[in-house]
């Protein structure tokens, strides 16, 4: 059997209960094959077993009291994965289907799109099972806080660097690294994603989302296509959601859809800027349903359903999609809805949004396939350039951000094709992005030798 087989097998039989870290696992290392036939060292030295051991996995109790004064606990995590090339880093995530299995993967995923990014940033996770959907602003306070008085004593600006994710925004950001500056006694610019008013950097907010259109746009552009005039299908309706839409919109394309939880929405005027004022100001200030603009707008409303099984069921047209919700939204019969109704490019906006039978339907029809990897990166690199600003205490202006994060995700782009191509598989933005980003992590371990 091959090393990289031997290493899913190893990893379904440690954690039989792990599906999502083991689909991460598989995904990565049935790519990597023929790194280890070119790379000797990297078996000799057994990367491919080491690499799915995180350094260090902390898990602890996090208690709250709501606002009537009844206790509540929820199990805090932060998975310490890989810090061979810079300190651990990602985000913290907030819904209640986390568990161990899906901050592994998360953690698995962030080693490889770190690398990517050129920047010193190794890879970690964190989160909890704590619903934030209707809780109040105290109550999420007094979580945050609860949260950080166990995690402060494990992170630090130069170990582990936290961030968003899922239910962690601006808001927990800033009740969690107030409370670390607190306990801690020091403004190190611990957490990334923070006010701009306290150490945050311009256009951290719009990067995952600017990122995934700039990664999609280069994708475009090698078959001689762009943004302009293409129908455009977005899900989910967050953060990455939204800044997705406002690129989109910025490079004439029309985004026809969104979703949360409760129902999708079909725009077929298109989610213009004002639209997109509105949404922002439902989901991030109200707190609200996207039903809401349906009855603002008069649009077509699918409760129960999210935007692949719409276009799928109802034959809408689109030609890019940009999934910005969660893992595996996208199944197979959805993938193959998608390439029946026109659909030819996908850049993920979201970690691991398309299942396994949904990258294969999207190969086998010839896709342009930008992996989360490579294709959401430009939230952490633009983390990345927040932690270069507290360092250096400047701040730099909107454009040379945003001018850095385009040069990065043109970069992430031309790493995987051009990995892709050394090892014979052009356009293969799953293999190249893997390779491309496992080399450089392979190759820092083995320096530091056996530790
Ligand atoms: N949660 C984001 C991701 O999946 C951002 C992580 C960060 O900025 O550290 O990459």
């Amino acid at each position: 059997m091959s090393v990289t087989k031997s290493v899913i097998e190893k990893v379904k039989h440690m954690d039989p209960e792990q599906k999502e870290f083991h689909q991460a696992v598989e995904e990565v290392m049935e790519t990597l094959e023929p790194t280890a036939e070119r790379h000797p060292e990297f078996v000799k030295n057994n990367i491919y077993e080491r690499i799915v051991e995180p350094e260090r996995t902390i898990m602890f109790r996090v208690p709250w009291a709501d606002d009537k004064n009844n206790v509540h606990v929820n199990r805090g995590f932060r998975v310490q994965f890989n810090n061979a090339i810079g300190p651990f880093k990602g985000g913290i995530r907030f819904h209640p289907s986390v568990n161990l299995s899906i901050i592994k993967f998360l953690g698995f995923e962030q080693i490889f799109k770190n690398s990517l990014t050129t920047l010193a940033m190794g890879g970690g996770k964190g989160g909890s099972d704590f619903d934030p959907k209707g809780k109040s602003d105290a109550e999420i306070m007094r979580f945050c806080q609860s949260f950080m008085r166990e995690l402060f004593r494990h992170i630090g600006p130069e170990t582990d660097v936290p961030a968003g994710d899922i239910g962690v925004g601006g808001r927990e950001i800033g009740y969690m690294y107030g409370y670390y500056k607190k306990i801690r006694n020091d403004h190190t610019g611990v957490l990334t994603g923070k006010g701009i008013e306290y150490g945050g950097s311009l256009v951290r907010p719009e990067a995952t989302g600017y990122g995934a259109v700039y990664f999609a746009a280069e994708m475009l552009g090698t078959r001689g296509h762009d943004f302009k005039g293409k129908r455009v299908a977005v899900s989910g309706a967050g953060n990455v959601a939204q800044f997705a839409i406002e690129k989109v919109n910025q490079l004439g394309g029309k985004v026809i859809s969104v979703c949360d939880s409760s129902a999708t929405i079909i725009d077929e005027a298109g989610i213009d800027n004002d639209k997109l004022r509105y949404l922002m100001e439902l989901k991030n200030l109200r707190r609200g349903r996207v039903s809401e603009y349906a009855d603002t707008y008069k649009t077509d409303c699918f409760e129960g359903k999210n935007v692949w099984d719409v276009i799928r069921e109802q034959g809408i047209k689109i030609d890019v999609a940009l999934p910005c919700a969660t893992q595996n939204e996208i199944d197979g019969a959805n993938a193959q809805g998608l390439a029946d109704n026109g659909c030819f490019c996908v850049a993920e906006g979201a970690n691991m949004p398309s299942s396994p039978e949904a990258v294969r339907v999207f190969q086998a029809s010839n896709f342009l396939f930008g992996p989360g990897k490579a294709a959401n990166a430009g939230g952490v690199a633009t983390s990345g350039l927040e932690m270069s600003q507290n360092s250096s205490k400047l701040s730099w202006s909107r454009d040379e951000v945003d001018g850095k994060l385009l040069n990065i995700m043109k970069g992430i782009h031309k790493s995987c094709l051009d990995a892709a191509e050394a090892y014979g598989k052009n356009g293969d933005y799953v293999t190249g992005a893997n390779i491309a980003g496992f080399v450089k992590v392979a190759k820092a371990m083995i320096a530091y030798g056996v530790i």
